[in-house]
């Protein structure tokens, strides 16, 4: 089987990795795709919308993929033409638009943020007026990590905020002083199974995923229920195809979801060794239309990112259980080079070896939010 995939990051990477031992070999369309040097892996350097590249991609696939959800749809439809390109272009317009993505979600009922869209600075004082303040302003395409919003607090920073943006088409959110933040990985195969981790528990710093536990600890079973029935919608009405990660807010016992992802997701790199099959070899598994496989936990696991620098190899290798995977990447402020996993069969077993982790790489400051007593057993 040959898998084609769009983009060349460390994503894309993880997926080869999983895909290789099933004997999958893969062709990737990326203008860069540093994370993949030394694979075994054609890589054709060109634009996504450059036509003739796609042609040449696309032939001889048995199925494409993307790995980053940026990918204009207008490309991944050219490429639909000639090849079947799961998750289907549907999910990717409906996720690359915020607006499109809200809207979507409370049409099947499921709780988001208040939100108003914002095409020009009068729209923005309308939106402050009617949901308040403090809200989040977001440009409706092209953010990630953070990356076009501003909090606006206080009315004096409507105009600022307004300029920051650029004065791009944007959705104005309800600020959601949220207990914490989770997210759900699902997959979905060609005959419409479906599958579902645990939710996990993530920390952020300067709007970059830091930290996962998974399954997130104390987890309410009524709140994976709930997760896992609004993921069915989704997946059953884009009639979807792949992993597919959803970003949720808890607030008072509460979900309100945030964002979805239609592709595999840094909080799901844990699955590699805290789950019977990791979310990449799911993906593959998916979008092959070969059987899933089982998505149960294996005790508890902690999956820390290495942004921006990397200690040595042998200092992260020094923390007892860890598993390092090194992206290939030059390291560059902010940049995702690797991540590291640490699994046990309860927290109390992984608290101390997590806490090393964190001064390794720096995160000590989140250690107080990572490291709150934690549960004896894992998701109990
Ligand atoms: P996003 O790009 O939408 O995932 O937002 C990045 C991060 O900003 C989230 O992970 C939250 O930590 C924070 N954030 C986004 N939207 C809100 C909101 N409505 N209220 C509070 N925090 C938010």
């Amino acid at each position: 089987m040959k898998v084609g995939i769009l983009g060349g990051g460390q994503l894309g990477r993880l997926i080869v990795l999983a895909g290789l031992p099933l004997g999958v070999s893969f062709r990737v369309l990326a203008r860069e795709a540093e994370a993949l040097a030394g694979l075994a892996v054609e890589h054709i350097a060109a634009d996504y919308d450059d036509v003739e590249a796609i042609e040449h991609f696309a032939a001889g696939l048995d199925v494409a993929t993307y790995e980053f959800e940026n990918v204009s749809v207008g490309a991944v439809s050219a490429l639909a033409k000639q090849v079947p390109v799961y998750p289907p272009p549907r999910a990717l317009h409906t996720a690359q638009d915020r607006l499109h993505e809200k809207t979507f979600f409370q049409g099947l009922g499921i709780a988001t943020p208040e939100f108003a869209a914002v095409e020009s600075r009068a729209d923005l004082h309308v939106a402050v007026d009617r949901l308040g303040l403090p809200a989040v302003l977001k440009a409706r395409r092209l953010g990630y990590d953070g990356k076009g919003q501003v909090v606006i607090t206080d009315p004096a920073e409507v105009e600022a905020a307004w300029q920051r943006l650029g004065g791009v088409p944007a959705i104005l959110e309800q600020f959601i002083s949220f207990d914490r933040e989770l997210s759900l990985v699902a997959v979905r195969g060609r005959r419409g199974e479906t599958a579902y981790y645990p939710l996990v528990e993530n920390h952020h710093r300067s709007g970059i995923l830091r930290v996962s536990l998974a399954p997130a600890p104390s987890a309410e079973p009524q709140l994976q229920r709930q997760a896992e029935a609004w993921a069915e919608g989704i997946l059953q009405t884009l009639d979807y195809v792949g992993v597919l990660a959803i970003e949720w807010f808890e607030i008072g016992g509460r979900l309100l979801a945030n964002e979805m992802a239609p592709r595999v997701h840094n909080s799901g790199h844990w699955t590699i060794e805290g789950a019977a099959t990791s979310q990449f070899e799911n993906h593959l598994r998916a979008i092959l239309g070969w059987p899933l496989g089982g998505t149960s936990v294996l005790g508890c696991s902690a999956l820390v990112n290495l942004i921006g620098t990397c200690p040595a190899t042998a200092d992260l290798l020094a923390v007892p259980g860890s598993h390092v995977h090194l992206y290939g990447k030059s390291p560059r402020p902010g940049r995702k080079l690797g991540h590291v996993t640490i699994r046990g069969e309860e927290w109390a077993s992984i608290h101390e070896p997590l806490r090393q982790l964190l001064a390794r790489v720096g995160e000590e400051q989140l250690s107080a939010g990572v490291l709150a007593p934690r549960p004896a057993r894992a998701g109990g």
